[in-house]
């Protein structure tokens, strides 16, 4: 009998157990495997940037291209799925597990009506080296903090990568609705948008992963990964989070040495996060340490708002923050550090709650991913699961100096600024003519503004909840 499998955000062939179970059942009798998606899966916000939707069609376009042009896109997935079974007489789907507080409540509603309708839901393992929820303390309870997390992760290991299972007769239904390139819209939430093709699929993410390591990055890149000025990172977080590569693939190619090993550990960051979030579904929008939400914010305020656009459209007069935040708008990617940067400024420096900033985020990155951007603001907000929490508050000026030694990813995204030799362009008020090119003057000033947010966080101390 021929059987369903539905694609969500796992968009490859290889090493995919799920896939396999899928393509093993069909094998026992005509082979047919009918892969599917639907375009409903992807509307998190429902408010997707032109990126965004860029990035996905591209992902769908490349697997349609490896199922030899027999991807069935459906419109709604679950009532879609239940028309293609009947008119196939297929009674068996097969998806991989997802673990993100939508999804997951997705995933229950869905499989109800699906065994309504007499199907049976087969859930097999996803994008996880290690699924969330199975690392835990010796007493059996979760993790809330990285560096101990890593640890048990790392004794817990992991498979080796699954070749992808022989003999799918990929078939093309009569439900397939198709799909057609979206228009790349000039404007997104008023702001211009310079048009652009992202590279998206499984072999450009194995072609990605392999030229990182020709190139010799993993040998540097301890060091140079939090460089935001050179291309010291493997660009590979898109591709994980559409689950065009998994993790193992990566771990698999590993050797000891230093860098290959913080490599293997920002993959385990990826891991926790996802771990945090299973436990805590709530944190996807609420405060992990909730006192936080007793803060008092400038959201809502004229000031507020107007200050969060500033922000938005990287017009805050700090160098660091507008070239980070118009990388965000001219790729739908911005370095791990500059991220770090734009995200404590908006929440110390402007007094906004981190929500707003991951909402914008998610607009906008290729590689949203709902676990590791709600924890990525979390931690920087000092809400989250940083070990030293809300102290931390990164000084855009020193960051910059520090990161961006020279000027030049200031320079490649800020124009403005461009008449401006070296590192001297983090300052432009230094400068007699730094304001020359008509850049914005600082809209905060970080020094006062730094005192403000511990003035606020010491309005809500209290003993800290174990
Ligand atoms: C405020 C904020 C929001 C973020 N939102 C996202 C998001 O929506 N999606 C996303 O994939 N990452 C997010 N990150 C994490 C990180 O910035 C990106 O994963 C990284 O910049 C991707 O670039 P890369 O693939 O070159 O990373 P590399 O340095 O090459 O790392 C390899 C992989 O490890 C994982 N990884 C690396 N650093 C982190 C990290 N700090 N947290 C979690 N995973 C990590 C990613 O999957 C990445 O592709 C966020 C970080 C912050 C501070």
């Amino acid at each position: 009998m021929a059987t369903i499998f539905w694609f969500r955000r796992d968009l490859r062939l290889s090493d995919h157990p799920a896939l396999n179970q899928a393509i093993e059942l069909a094998s026992k009798t005509d082979s047919r495997v009918f892969a599917v998606v639907s375009p409903i899966d992807y509307e998190d916000s429902g408010e997707h940037s032109p990126w965004r939707r860029e990035s996905l069609w591209q992902s769908w376009r490349e697997l349609n291209r490896d199922l030899g042009d027999k991807l069935n896109v459906l419109g709604e997935p679950v009532s879609g799925i239940i028309s293609l079974a009947k008119a196939e007489g297929i009674t068996d789907v097969f998806v991989s597990a997802a673990y993100d507080t939508k999804t997951v409540e997705f995933m229950k509603s869905s499989r109800a009506a699906l065994e309504a309708a007499g199907l049976k839901l087969h859930v097999g393992p996803g994008n996880y080296a290690v699924a969330p929820g199975r690392v835990l303390k010796l007493d059996g309870t979760p993790f809330r903090v990285y560096t101990p997390f890593y640890r048990a992760w790392m004794n817990l290991g992991w498979e080796q990568p699954y070749q992808l299972s022989p003999g799918a007769l990929w078939s093309r239904a009569s439900t397939h609705i198709g799909f057609d390139s979206p228009a790349i819209e000039e404007k997104f939430a008023g702001i211009q948008v310079a048009k652009k093709t992202i590279r998206a699929g499984e072999r450009y993410a194995l072609k990605t992963f392999e030229r990182f390591i020709e190139r010799g990055a993993l040998t540097g890149y301890d060091e140079n990964r939090n460089r935001a000025d050179l291309s010291g990172t493997s660009h590979l977080s898109h591709a994980l989070a559409h689950g065009e590569i998994h993790p193992r693939t990566l771990l698999a190619r590993l050797s000891d040495s230093a860098g290959e090993v913080v490599f293997a550990k920002e993959l385990a960051w990826r891991e926790f996060y996802a771990d945090v979030l299973w436990h805590n579904p709530g944190s996807l929008t609420d405060y992990l340490e909730p006192r936080f939400a007793n803060m008092r914010y400038d959201d809502g305020t004229d000031l507020g708002e107007s200050r969060l656009r500033a922000w938005m459209e990287g017009r805050t007069g700090y160098p660091m923050v507008d070239a980070g935040m118009r990388q965000l708008i001219a790729e739908g990617w911005v370095h791990n550090r500059v991220r770090m940067i734009v995200a404590s400024f908006l929440v110390k420096d402007l007094h906004i709650e981190w929500q707003r900033g991951a909402e914008w985020f998610e607009n906008w990155l290729t590689d949203f991913d709902p676990a590791s951007n709600s924890h990525g603001w979390q931690w920087t907000a000092g809400c989250g699961t940083d070990a030293s929490p809300y102290y931390r508050i990164f000084n855009p000026v020193l960051q910059g100096l520090k990161f961006d030694p020279n000027g030049d990813y200031v320079r490649k995204y800020v124009p403005e600024l461009r008449h401006i030799d070296d590192g001297a362009v983090h300052e432009p008020w230094l400068l007699a003519d730094g304001y020359a090119g008509g850049y914005a003057q600082p809209i905060v000033d970080h020094a006062a503004e730094r005192n403000e947010s511990l003035a606020r966080l010491e309005e809500i101390k209290q003993p800290k909840v174990q």
